[in-house]
């Protein structure tokens, strides 16, 4: 970490303590200006439908008060847009040339095999994300952007990628395979890697803290359901399986992905239903999951069709629950023993009769829900089974951003460390 000259007597800290958190999806960007001596966030922000006409930046300062801004404008690219969120930054006095800025993190989906660990970003590393594309194509362009754009602005800071697939590089390699030919595998880089990791990281870590344990000693099933849905089985602090695969579409049923499905239903579509590729790409990724089954991926939505007596919206839940269920008997044969059941993101944090249906019935497996402690609605981490339970069944909130300044600037002391 480059330290700053702090003159005799002032208060400043001679060490930079904040770290800018740049999250881009492939129209969107989502930043967090954090605090990393008591976590607190500076200023955060979100630019959407970047490359449309209607793209807007929504920029919320935090530290000193202000009202929230919004900048309704088209940003053409990514490139324009960290250009605008950088000004935005500057008129509240927290521009990217301060000196308190230790050094910009930036979320980057698909880190392959190469990166298993947050990675200050050269030129080599540069190319390898880009070799990854193919893998990749609706994330790692962005990610490559934002990276490029914040390299220019601030060149001499430290640049990081923190890969979504890191923490799940530790899966033995009997997990991560597919079982076809192993060349055409290897040729093409066809293997298992899992995403939201940052996500499980930390809610695994938050769950031993939970129980007052250390992670080391702790088996937790992470279930990750947001739009985008995963689970993850955790076994000592290690990821030893997880449900997303090559790509974000395998797995659980999701907002508007299929998750798991038998391959042979892409060759009938091309043949019999005379879909293109494409086509059933968007089939699979935009048009299915819980929109496909009933047109609606928010889960508030269909639950108060299920009150209505939608019996359309009351199938596409059990179809969810079925798939939840599934995911969780595996996994608990995986770890063998389960010490807790985190629900984490949109979903997980928020929707009672998703937990309370997802573990019903799996009492043989340990697992129970109490219902006052199930429908208490809290940002805290909290347990939710009763006390008799085997197994901890919680509700821990992610904190994606956190976790990502966390590895940035852990990392960033330890490389100054080392060069002192
Ligand atoms: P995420 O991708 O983690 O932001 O999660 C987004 C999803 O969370 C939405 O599509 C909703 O289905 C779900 N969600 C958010 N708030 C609630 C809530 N209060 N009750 C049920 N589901 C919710």
């Amino acid at each position: 970490m480059t330290s700053v000259p702090v003159p005799e007597g002032s208060a400043v800290t001679s060490n930079p303590t904040r770290v800018l958190v740049l999250n881009s999806g492939s129209s969107s960007l989502k930043y967090q200006l954090i605090d990393m001596r008591d976590h607190s966030r500076l200023a955060m922000g979100l630019v959407e439908k970047i490359g449309e006409d209607t793209s807007a930046l929504v920029h919320t300062p935090l530290s000193g008060g202000g009202d929230k801004r919004v900048r309704e404008t088209r940003f053409a690219d990514h490139d324009e847009a960290l250009q605008a969120v950088a000004l935005e930054l500057a008129s509240d006095g927290l521009g990217l040339d301060s000196p308190e800025l230790a050094a910009i993190g930036h979320r980057v989906v698909h880190g392959g095999l190469k990166f298993s660990a947050p990675t200050v970003v050269t030129d080599e590393v540069l190319e390898e994300i880009e070799r990854l594309v193919p893998v990749a194509p609706l994330h790692n362009p962005a990610n490559i952007t934002g990276i490029k754009t914040a390299r220019a602005l601030r060149p001499d800071l430290p640049q990081v990628a923190v890969f979504d697939t890191a923490f799940h590089t530790t899966m033995p390699e009997y997990a991560a395979r597919y079982a076809i030919d192993v060349e055409t595998a290897d040729a093409h880089r066809i293997r298992r890697y899992g995403f939201h990791g940052t996500s499980h990281a930390y809610v695994s870590r938050k769950t031993a803290e939970l129980l007052g344990r250390a992670p080391s000693e702790v088996n937790v099933i992470v279930l990750h359901l947001g739009n985008g849905a995963s689970a993850s089985a955790v076994q000592g602090g290690r990821c030893v399986d997880t449900s997303m695969g090559l790509t974000p579409l395998e797995g659980l049923v999701m907002g508007t992905r299929s998750g798991d499905l038998d391959p042979a239903v892409i060759f009938h579509l091309e043949r019999v239903a005379g879909m293109s590729t494409d086509e059933i790409d968007t089939l699979l990724n935009k048009k299915s999951g819980l929109v496909g089954l009933c047109g609606e991926n928010d889960m508030r939505e269909i639950r108060r069709r299920i009150d209505e007596g939608d019996k359309q919206a009351e199938l596409a839940f059990e179809i969810y629950i079925h798939r939840l269920k599934k995911y969780i008997g595996a996994y608990s044969a995986v770890l063998g023993r389960v010490d807790a059941v985190a629900f984490t993101a949109g979903v997980g944090e928020n929707a009672a009769p998703v937990r309370a249906a997802a573990v019903a019935g799996l009492a043989e497996l340990g697992l129970a829900v109490d219902a006052d402690l199930n429908s208490v609605r809290s940002d805290e981490p909290r347990i939710i089974s009763p006390e008799y339970a085997r197994v901890a069944v919680a509700v821990v909130p992610t904190d994606e951003e956190l976790e990502i300044a966390n590895q940035v600037y852990d990392l960033v002391a330890a490389v100054d460390n080392n060069d002192n």
